[in-house]
């Protein structure tokens, strides 16, 4: 099967490949903030396009599926086993 549309598979390929980075650069930017973590900041998650939700936006609910899913995460737990 083959994707003739353009940009199609090819661009897909290149997010599943980048995927990784995506979920380290995430990680990082919920696990160093020196805000609350049951709360959000301008510095990390709030911006003034998400600012309806800002009051549900908190940092710590984000880091937990994050510090699992997280290439480093995982390869670090692989190596205290
Ligand atoms: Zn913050």
């Amino acid at each position: 099967m083959s994707n003739s549309a353009p940009g199609g598979a090819g661009v897909t390929s290149k997010a599943v490949d980048g995927f990784p980075k995506v979920l380290e650069a995430a990680l990082k930017r919920v696990a160093t903030c020196e805000c609350d973590i049951d709360t959000s900041c301008y510095a990390r998650l709030r911006s003034y396009s998400n600012q309806a939700i800002h009051r549900n936006l908190q940092r710590g609910i984000a880091f937990e599926p994050l510090e699992c899913l997280a290439p480093s995460t995982i390869s670090r737990r692989f190596t205290l086993e």
